[in-house]
This record gives C-alpha cells, structure tokens and sequence, in this order.
C-alpha cells in the first residue's frame, strides 16, 4: 500500500475544513465529503480494499471513497458510529450498509420505529430512515478499524458542520463505543453544547444532558456498546439492549 493521489476522484477535496465550511446544506456537506483525500494512508488503503476485494464480492462494484451521513436533514437523533467498515460501507457507500453490524443495528432501528426496513443492502434498497441520522467521527474505512488521532483529527471538521447543520432538530446522540465518545465529545464542545466538567465517561447506557452553549434546548448524550461482531457474538451487547437505549433515545429526542 503506497499513498499517493486517489485514483477514484478527479476533483479531490484536499482541506476539509475549508469545504466543510462551505457547505451551505446536508446536500452540499455530503457530496463533497465524498470527495475528501486528506489523508494519504486512508485514500490508499480504501482504495485498495475497493480494487482487491472480497471473495464473496467480486462480482460487485466497491465504492472505495469517504462515506457521507445518512438519514433526512431534519433529524431529532444522531448516531454516532467510528468509521466505515471495509466490506461494509466502504463497499456499499452508506454507513453500516452490507455487514453483520448493520444487521444488527437496522433491525433494532426497525423493531422501534426509526428505521423503514429491517435490512440494509445497498443504495438502492429503499431504507429510509425516520427522525434519525447515521454519521460517524472518521468517513473512510482504516486499516484494522484503527483510524489514528491525527486522520481523526483532519475528518473532525466534517462532522461539526453535520452536526452544526442538524442544530435546529438535534436533541439526542447515541455513541456507539468508546472511540466514537472519546471523538465525538471535543466536536460537540466546539460546536453549540457544553461539556460538564469532569467530563461524562462512555459506557453502555451513560446519559449525560449537555446545557446548549446558544440558548437552545440541550442535547442528550447516550452511550451504547458498540455494533460489532465481537460485541454481539458474545452477548455483549444484545438485540433487547440495543432497542432499550433507542429507545430511550427516541424518547428524549422527541419522535414520536
Ligand atoms: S478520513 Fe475524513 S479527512 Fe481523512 S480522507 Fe477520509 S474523509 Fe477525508
């Protein structure tokens, strides 16, 4: 794996938080996210999990580029994941799309009512989610799921904007593991919220009510284990846990 200039993107976003600046709307935020080649040793390690593949998926395109949100623009509940998965999203292009975690976590979103379906396949299956958006700390996919805090650092602009944009309608935030906690806090406290002091610890059913920095209503910070493999394999986290703090979630954010 060599760094060097994507070979997927001819109009590269070199400076995210220029262009994260810029984004006037979700619509404009996503796009150009998806244009993003700040980080050498992300670019080229996306790129050659999109050329090399997986058995099982050889016959399909990979997407090999930074994966934006998803979910509407007016969302009440954010849900904070780590970054792309390899053959997951990195392959698909929508975040827990075409692996087990995303299995896992559309059908609790479905079982209590954010979600549309209870599976996720690829762009074009038709789920949509209700009142909730997925985003995540770092957009692309890192070698070993270990994004270091410098790539974490640079992707860090995409997501203050997401989250400054989704300001009006954002009152609660599941984090899923400790990474997407320890990240997401530093962005929250540069954007419209306080963060208490000391600061709240991640751990599976935390709460924390961050007082709003602009006079706006607070935001509920709630912490869940994450979706993985390794959590859900071994009863870690389970399917009941996992619908108790979204829906617990679902509650404070307001959706009906
Ligand atoms: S991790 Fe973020 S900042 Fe780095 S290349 Fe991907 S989208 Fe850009």
């Amino acid at each position: 794996m060599i760094p060097g200039p994507s070979r997927l993107i001819d109009d590269p976003v070199e400076d995210p938080s220029a262009a994260a600046g810029g984004a006037a709307d979700l619509g404009e935020l996503d796009e150009a996210i998806t244009r993003c080649t700040a980080c050498p040793r992300l670019v080229a390690w996306r790129e050659e999990v999109a050329m090399v593949k997986r058995a099982a998926f050889r016959d399909q395109p990979y997407w090999g580029r930074p994966v934006p949100g998803f979910g509407p623009a007016d969302a009440a509940l954010g849900i904070v994941g780590l970054a792309p998965a390899a053959h997951g999203a990195n392959r698909t292009g929508r975040m827990f799309t075409g692996d087990r975690s995303g299995d896992v976590l559309y059908r609790a979103m479905y079982d209590v009512g954010l979600a549309s379906q209870p599976e996720a396949h690829g762009l074009d299956d038709g789920l949509v989610l209700r009142g909730a958006r997925i985003v995540s700390p770092v957009r692309c996919a890192p070698p070993a799921n270990k994004p270091t805090p410098g790539e974490r650092d640079t992707c860090a602009p995409w997501l203050a904007r997401e989250l400054e944009l989704l300001r009006p309608t954002l009152r609660a935030v599941v984090v899923l593991g400790a990474f997407g906690w320890q990240a997401l806090l530093p962005i929250l406290g540069a954007a419209a919220w306080r963060i208490p002091s000391p600061r709240p610890k991640f751990g599976h059913g935390a709460h924390a009510e961050l007082p709003a920095a602009d006079g706006g209503p607070p935001l509920h910070l709630l912490g869940c284990y994450h979706v993985s493999q390794r959590n859900t394999q071994t009863g870690k986290l389970t399917p009941e846990m996992l619908r108790a703090v979204l829906e617990q979630a679902k509650d404070l954010a307001g959706i009906g």
